[in-house]
């Protein structure tokens, strides 16, 4: 039998909190496990919206990501299955400590990218969803990843901190991962009828010389009603234009690996 290939790894970040980053690892994680792939998840927020979100209550959760991170535990040890066909790495608020204890450490860069490595082959795709901050768990993520896509609404102060961010990408190339590729920004929230909308949508791919993803995700209620379910909109609101956008964007992403 051919050798199972390794995965390719995807962080989402953007170091502005409610741009969606969260809701787009599990829209598009569901979208890859329906387009046939193995999907792995991995929630590096203290907050735990993405466990929450998948139907995982974090306060029962028995070891997460921070047991992975900061006291060494098998990755593949904390993996729980959810619905949907895909896996996830849980995370707590325990982790709102881990940034200290890995900044005592050598390599704490790389520490997520090492407990990666021996799931890799399980897997075809791993999302991984980024805290609000550039700290050293994005570091992580950063120095993990293969690629990055950056979701931003399309409103005019959700510029802010993406060029800051860009210059932490261009650091981690330099210095950590120099195989980091950027496939662009994912317009989020987007208002179609909003003149504004529209002429950020425009701007916003020369401003940062950077690929804009199509379609923007369209702003619906739709959204808010999923994590109370514990399941994303793919299955909550199967047909509606969100899960469409979201389906659309994976399928552009599984071709440009
Ligand atoms: P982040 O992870 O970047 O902080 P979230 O994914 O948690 O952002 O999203 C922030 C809020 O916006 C959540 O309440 C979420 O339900 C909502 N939301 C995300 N995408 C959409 C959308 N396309 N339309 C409407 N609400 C959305
Ligand atoms: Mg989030």
């Amino acid at each position: 039998m051919a050798p199972k290939r390794k995965a390719t790894i995807i962080a989402l970040a953007n170091q502005k909190g409610g741009v969606a980053k969260t809701t787009s690892v599990a829209s598009l994680g569901a979208a890859f496990a329906e387009q046939g792939r193995r999907v792995l998840l991995v929630d590096l927020d203290p907050q735990a919206c993405l466990t929450f979100s998948l139907g995982v209550d974090p306060d029962t959760v028995e070891a997460s990501v921070n047991d992975v991170l900061v006291g060494g535990a098998e990755l593949r040890d904390v993996v729980v299955s959810c619905d949907e066909g895909v896996d996830l790495v849980p995370s707590t608020i325990d982790l709102a400590g881990a940034e200290a204890v890995l900044l005592s450490r050598p390599a704490r860069e790389y520490t997520l990218q090492g407990a990666l490595d021996g799931v890799r082959r399980d897997y075809d795709i791993v999302l991984l969803d980024c805290a609000p901050s550039l700290g050293v768990l994005t570091l992580n993520a950063l120095t993990a990843a293969h690629a990055l896509v950056i979701p931003m609404p399309c409103e005019m102060l959700s510029h802010r901190g993406v060029g800051q961010l860009l210059d932490t990408v261009r650091d981690v190339k330099r210095i950590l991962n120099k195989k980091l590729r950027v496939l662009g920004i994912l317009p989020t929230l987007y208002d179609g009828r909003s003149l504004h909308a529209r002429e950020v949508l425009e701007d916003v791919g020369d401003r940062y010389d950077l690929p804009v993803l199509s379609p923007p995700i369209p702003k619906t209620v739709r959204f808010a009603e999923a994590p109370a379910v514990g399941r994303s909109i793919l299955s909550t609101a199967r047909r509606s234009k969100g899960a469409a956008a979201y389906r659309e964007v994976a399928a552009t992403l599984l071709a440009g690996l």
